[in-house]
């Protein structure tokens, strides 16, 4: 590369340094990108891509944004993952010498952004580290720069490891070099965050120094020392490292969360139809942000669920206390952001504003809490600081509507301070006396419309329209500016009393801003404080949203046993209630106990197995959550994990098959579930062939019923399986009933005891209108299949044959696919000749003589029975000896 100027050259200098981010590189009132930056961001932005330099092979690729709207730009390229080094000019150009200096000021990440649209006032904004120790033991540390949330763990195995950390759905993950080597496509394809590298470790261990182990520490101090360097900046606002062990909560896995659609649904991703949804009443934006991580984290401690539940109900039965609350609650602001703020840096007169309201409201609020005569309650406030010293502070300090701006000035009250007080009453006087300067020069020149302004660029002026200009006194004043209607001029007098003005002005600013730096200074002494009193304002917000949610939809207190029963009297589905009409959900009771483990749910599709399922699932981390429930009646365990494996949320984006990740999840239940884990398995086996799945689906009952002994929910359409309840005592059917009424099938949502008779399958088809002829077709198809060809071949049952196996059997027939041939011959030819093969010996005559009547048949014309025939001939001459 040719010989670049020197500013170039510090550019590049400085680019070295942060080559995986934009650099925002400061030139006067804009901030430039070059070389490979300035053709990205051009792109990424839509903004123009220009150049610099002389002949038109150098030009170097530039482009560049305006300094006061560079905000919306850096908030586009953070959305999109990015991150992004501010370098600013950090001396004034006017008295450098040479190039100007320039240092980067910060860099702002997806996990370390502190303002902004990008920060969801109900969502956690969590940055997070990993660090990798023998024996595949992984340390978690994760931070929310906007609350100073500061939690680490410890876990064993890398599946454990994407579980926990996707559980707080990062903006950013740090890693050291090593790992990222190792898995930098799996982590962020399976979590789709940015990926750092940090691999320092921070000395100062001031906030991490409690912990016990050395993996924890370690993880705290990668954490820190990357935020340290990035941000540059003060961080006095992060609370000390609480360690937890992910076994402390309930585990539910991200497949299960994504599942049961417990903060967002599947399809949309959108909080409408989501547990969160339902149970969101709260009235600030950190009880919001407490709601989903409870509900993300549901409690195991049998003990402080009831103290949750017990709160709530003194809640329900108070209800004027439970309206006060609400209205002083609705009266606090993000407490917990307002104390990031002020330890970042990045406060203003109007967050103090906020910060003042909000402790206004919180003795009220603790005078509240105390009246309710719950023990818990009082327990919660305990000898919690209210703040109140705090808030005669900046009562007395910050004016009621100051500006954004903190250099302009207006922000103190008056009587704060002598000096500034000082300063007003000379900008006061000096403009009361202009003021009557004006009047004077009007009477004494009798020009009426005589007036005195003032400008920035030539400061106070008296104004004489043209017209006048002749009744004024020659030599009266000094000319200063001539406009097309008028003269300007100003005299001595003015002049002395513009620069008593224009000095208290100044220094009124100045001191103001010296003195909200002051106030802020002690502001930050109270951050401690500050976000013990937002954990508490948070929890009891929580509370009263259950108590609020909980009188309206009718829940009831569930009662929380040790003996693993469950027994729920009428259930609903708290969400799947909301959205159909009211009254028309059936309610459902559901049982189970050590004689009765499992339940295997059969009924017709869109009968409501998965439904009923879930209902379960909710119903359990709701309680644990310290909810109530949607029921008449609730005994429930406490339920160390929940396991699902329910509906069709494919993982295509992330590259897995459908079948591959019900496997995956399958695979995540079995190997993880204890006798004290919920399992809920939706149709197994489906996504491959019958026999295949079915085959599947019964090894898996039985291996839950005979290794895992855990409460286990399961639903299919092979009704073959119903036969193993024989087999497996603690294993019950149930099925969810259905009504033919008129050639057409009525759903009634009903779960009883027994097998159901039958799948539905063609009468669905009819319900979406499939063409007549097509089901007509089908109804004649299976009623052949029930008389004669097909029953006589399988293997489990003599029930009839359901329509979803017919199809499945001639999909298998027609258009087999790898997997399914792949199976094929593993059955049809044997072991022995599996092992012919490996001797290297080729194809029997038997398989070749199978192979070639295979291959001569035209499937065109080849209807379904035909097929099977064709099957059953080739399958009797491989039996033969
Ligand atoms: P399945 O799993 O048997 O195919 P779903 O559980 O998906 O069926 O239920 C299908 C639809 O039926 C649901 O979307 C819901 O609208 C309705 N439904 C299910 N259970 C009930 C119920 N107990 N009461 C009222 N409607 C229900």
């Amino acid at each position: 590369m040719s010989k670049q100027t020197p500013m170039i050259e510090q550019y590049l200098r400085i680019k070295a340094q942060y080559e995986d981010a934009f650099l925002f590189f400061r030139l006067g009132d804009f901030y430039e990108l070059f070389f490979e930056d300035a053709k990205k961001a051009a792109k990424e932005l839509e903004i123009t891509l220009t150049g610099r330099g002389k002949g038109e092979g150098e030009r170097i690729p530039m482009c560049g944004v305006p300094y006061h709207s560079a905000e919306q730009y850096i908030i586009q390229l953070i959305k999109k993952g990015y991150k992004v080094a501010i370098c600013e000019q950090t001396e004034d150009p006017s008295q450098a010498k040479g190039v100007v200096r320039r240092e980067v000021v910060q860099v702002i990440t997806p996990g370390t952004v502190m303002e902004g649209n990008l920060i969801e006032e109900k969502n956690n904004n969590y940055l997070v580290s990993v660090s990798i120790f023998p024996g595949e033991v992984f340390g978690i540390a994760s931070i929310d720069m906007t609350t100073g949330e500061f939690l680490v763990t410890k876990v064993n195995g890398y599946d454990s490891l994407i579980h926990e950390v996707a559980g707080y759905k990062p903006k950013e993950l740090v890693i050291p070099t090593e790992l990222l080597d190792e898995y930098e496509k799996d982590l962020s394809q399976r979590l789709g965050v940015t990926l750092s590298v940090g691999d320092g470790i921070s000395e100062d261990d001031s906030l991490f120094s409690q912990l016990q182990d050395k993996e924890s520490k370690i993880a705290c101090g990668r954490l820190l020392n990357y935020l340290l360097q990035i941000t540059k900046r003060s961080l006095d606002h992060l609370q000390p490292a609480m360690f937890y062990l992910p076994q402390d909560f309930m585990g539910v896995d991200v497949h299960s969360k994504r599942n049961l659609e417990l903060i967002e649904t599947i399809r949309d991703k959108k909080k409408q139809g989501s547990l969160l949804w339902v149970l969101d009443q709260t009235e600030t934006a950190m009880g919001g942000r407490l709601l989903k991580q409870w509900i993300e984290r549901p409690l195991v401690s049998k003990d402080h669920i009831e103290k949750r539940l017990g709160l709530v109900e003194t809640l329900i039965d108070r209800f004027f206390e439970r309206e006060s609350l609400k209205e002083q609650l609705n009266g606090v602001y993000d407490l917990e952001r307002l104390s990031g703020k002020v330890a970042f840096g990045n406060v203003n007169g109007r967050d103090m504003i906020q910060l003042k309201r909000s402790l206004q409201q919180v003795p009220s609020i603790f005078e509240t809490v105390n009246s309710l005569g719950s023990e818990y309650a009082t327990e919660l406030i305990g000898q919690a600081d209210n703040c109140q010293s705090l808030r005669e502070l900046l009562e007395t300090s910050i004016q009621e509507d100051p500006p954004v701006s903190i250099t302009e000035g207006n922000i103190i009250k008056d009587g704060y301070h002598d000096e500034l007080d000082h300063y007003r009453d000379a900008m006061r006087n000096g403009k009361t006396w202009i003021a009557s300067l004006e009047q004077k020069e009007r009477q004494e020149t009798g020009i009426k419309s005589l007036k005195i302004g003032f400008n920035k660029v030539f400061g106070y002026y008296i104004e004489v329209t043209k017209a006048n200009i002749p009744h004024l006194p020659e030599g009266r004043y000094e000319r200063k500016q001539t406009l097309t209607n008028a003269e300007r001029y100003i005299t001595e007098e003015l002049k002395e009393r513009e620069v008593l003005i224009l000095e208290a002005e100044e220094k009124s600013e100045k001191l103001e801003y010296e003195l909200f730096m002051e106030v802020r200074e002690k502001v930050k002494e109270y951050i401690r404080p500050l976000q013990k009193l937002a954990s508490i304002i948070s929890t009891i917000d929580v509370l009263q949203s259950f108590a609020e949610v909980a009188e309206k939809n009718h829940y009831v207190k569930p009662k929380m046993e040790s003996d693993g029963d469950v027994s729920i009297v009428e259930a609903r589905h708290p969400v799947v209630e909301k959205v159909i009409d009211q009254g028309d959900y059936v309610a459902n009771d559901i049982h189970l106990n050590k004689e009765r483990e499992m339940l295997l749910i059969t009924g017709p599709n869109m009968a409501g197995k998965s439904t009923y399922m879930r209902q379960l699932a909710l119903i359990s981390i709701m309680a644990q959550v310290g909810s109530f429930v949607p029921a008449k009646e609730a005994v429930l365990p406490i339920f160390d994990q929940i396991f699902t494996r329910i509906g069709a949320a494919d993982d295509l984006a992330q590259g897995q098959s459908t079948f591959m990740v019900e496997m995956l999840e399958t695979k995540h239940a079995v190997t993880k579930a204890t006798k004290d884990s919920l399992i809920l398995l939706d149709e197994i086996g489906r996504g491959t062939s019958t026999y295949d799945g079915m085959a599947l689906a019964q090894a898996i009952m039985e291996y839950i019923h005979h290794e895992i002994g855990a409460k286990t929910l399961f639903s299919t359409h092979y009704h073959e399986l119903t036969s193993l309840a024989e087999e497996l005592p603690k294993l019950k059917n149930v099925h969810v009933s259905a009504m033919e009424e008129n050639g057409k099938v009525v759903f009634l949502h009903k779960v009883i005891d027994g097998a159901a008779d039958r799948s539905y399958g063609i009468y669905v088809a009819e319900l979406a209108e499939l063409p007549e002829q097509l089901i007509s077709r089908a109804k004649l198809i299976l009623h052949e299949f029930e008389s004669e060809q097909y029953p006589a071949k399988r293997p489990l049952t003599d029930e009839k044959t359901t329509m979803d196996e017919i199809a499945t059997a001639r999909e298998e027939v027609l258009h087999p696919t790898s997997q399914d041939v792949a199976n094929q011959q593993l059955t049809l030819f044997g072991i022995q000749e599996e092992e012919k093969r490996d001797r290297g010996k080729g194809l029997t005559v038997k398989e070749k003589s199978v192979l070639e009547h295979i291959q001569s048949l035209n499937l065109l014309h080849v209807t379904p029975i035909e097929a099977i025939q064709v099957l059953d001939e080739i399958q009797r001459k491989l039996m033969k000896k």
